[in-house]
């Protein structure tokens, strides 16, 4: 069952560098974000704070359209606040924090 596609593959592989484009960030993540509960994502729990995806970041108190979860090029999904902490923690090209794929 995959009651959820996924955002159409354009740009996906450059995700992370848009990332640190704070112009393009809200775009970039408005249109990776998942508004649907219903996702096929590969794990159900963020790969950087390790909570569910049913659930919210640690930083949100409800789960919801407040924070979303969005993908990068390689698959992994993770809470849109903990990828934008993580980002802002690289010193260098972000990488994802799950395999280092840009
Ligand atoms: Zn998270
Ligand atoms: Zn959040
Ligand atoms: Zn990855």
């Amino acid at each position: 069952m995959k009651p959820c596609p996924k955002p159409n593959p354009i740009d996906r592989a450059s995700i992370w560098t848009d990332l640190r484009e704070s112009d393009a960030t809200l775009t970039i993540f408005r249109w990776h974000a998942v508004t649907s509960w219903t996702w096929d994502a590969q794990d159900e729990t963020c790969g950087i704070c390790r909570k569910a995806f049913d659930g919210c970041c640690p930083d949100c108190k409800l789960p919801g359209d407040d924070c979303p979860l969005i993908w990068g090029a390689c698959n992994h999904a993770f809470h849109l606040h903990c990828i934008l902490k993580w980002v802002n923690s690289q010193t260098s090209q972000a990488h994802c924090p799950m395999c280092r794929r840009e």
